[in-house]
């Protein structure tokens, strides 16, 4: 249920409506606007609606959202888009963002030079992996701390933000210390003790679609996270398991403009891992740019062939720049330009 408040509502007024609100057992939400306040009440849907909220002192009036997730609905924030500044560098709304790097940080050489691509070419953040979730537990698992050492490195050689998974609570602290957005993979979407934590740490999130969940099953999980206060979380489609075998997932593209409908929060596509497949990359992002996306995260390798983790769908440093100015054309159909610092 969402309350929103008169024009010229007394502080009194609101206080009134938080009380209320939290009498039945629910949490008041807070989004001051330039001339409303709205209150979210979130909790038990029949005990707020039988507050009779309507017509109390101040309240303008009252919209019930139907939807299981509040916080990320779109009914939540009307039509207002999220928009997410990380260092300077915006995503959401007309804000379009490249995040691109290794799959995983597997050398000092490799991560910077990779790190100076990304730059130069003009994508905004740095991405690579320092802890690894793979489907075998003898291939190998990420350098660990070691890994988020050479991360704030290319931080700083190159002012790029980082963005890199945490796959366990216990290293969170750790990666709180590098990360300016910290990923959470798609075997970990349902991983609630993990969202609810990353939602106390505030710091952004991308969170990945599960291998096998649906749109609804993804915002629940980012409710998770939004309930904590922390409300600044990407979405990111990186593709889903279906019958089809001749490629590595299926990339849903039309989640896309189905969770523009669904929610306010910006929606990221990863074509690198579910394609597979490095000739795949370049179409999907085009496609992905041209249907709404909000960014895209993308891995690149200078030497894929050598690469420890997913070398076959990295692209090659060499093609990155023409790469992001195509992708930055396809963004522009739809109307969003690539942010600049
Ligand atoms: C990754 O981004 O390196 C990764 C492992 O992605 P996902 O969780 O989508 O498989
Ligand atoms: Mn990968």
């Amino acid at each position: 249920m969402m309350i929103v408040m008169k024009e010229g509502a007394t502080p009194e007024q609101i206080d009134a409506v938080v009380k209320r609100v939290e009498s039945v057992g629910a949490h008041a939400h807070f989004s001051e606007g330039e001339l409303v306040t709205v209150i979210g009440a979130i909790g038990d849907r029949e005990h707020v609606a039988n507050l009779g909220l309507e017509g109390a002192p101040g309240v303008d009036h009252v919209v019930p959202i139907l939807k299981p997730y509040k916080l990320s609905s779109k009914q939540f924030k009307k039509d207002e888009r999220t928009v997410i500044e990380i260092e300077g560098r915006k995503i959401g709304g007309p804000h379009f963002m490249m995040i691109a790097g290794p799959c995983t940080v597997e050398s000092r050489e490799v991560l910077l030079e990779a790190a100076h691509v990304v730059k130069d070419a003009g994508a905004q953040l740095l991405r690579g992996g320092a802890y690894k979730p793979r489907t075998s537990p003898y291939s190998f698992q990420g350098l660990g701390e070691a890994g988020l050492r050479l991360l704030r490195e290319a931080r700083e050689e190159t002012g790029l933000p980082i963005v890199t998974e945490l796959m366990d609570v216990r290293d969170l602290e750790p990666v709180l210390e590098v990360a300016d957005v910290i990923q959470l993979g798609a075997r970990n979407m349902q991983n609630y003790t993990l969202l609810t934590e990353v939602g106390r740490a505030g710091r952004p999130v991308l969170l990945k679609r599960g291998l096998s969940a649906t749109l609804d099953e993804l915002l629940m999980a980012a409710e998770y996270i939004l309930k904590e206060g922390n409300e600044n979380v990407m979405l990111c489609e990186r593709g889903i398991r279906t019958f089809e075998s001749a490629y590595r997932y299926t990339l849903d593209l039309m989640a896309v403009p189905v969770l523009k409908e669904l929610t306010h929060l910006p929606v990221v596509v990863d074509p690198s891992h579910a394609a597979g497949r490095r000739d795949l990359v370049m179409p999907l992002s085009l496609a992905a740019a041209a249907v709404g996306a909000d960014g895209i995260i993308v891995e690149i390798h200078p030497e894929p062939e050598t690469a420890i983790c997913d070398g076959p769908q990295a692209l090659r440093a060499d093609g990155f720049a023409d790469y992001l100015r195509r992708v930055e054309q396809a963004a522009a159909l739809a109307g969003k330009e690539l942010s600049t610092v």
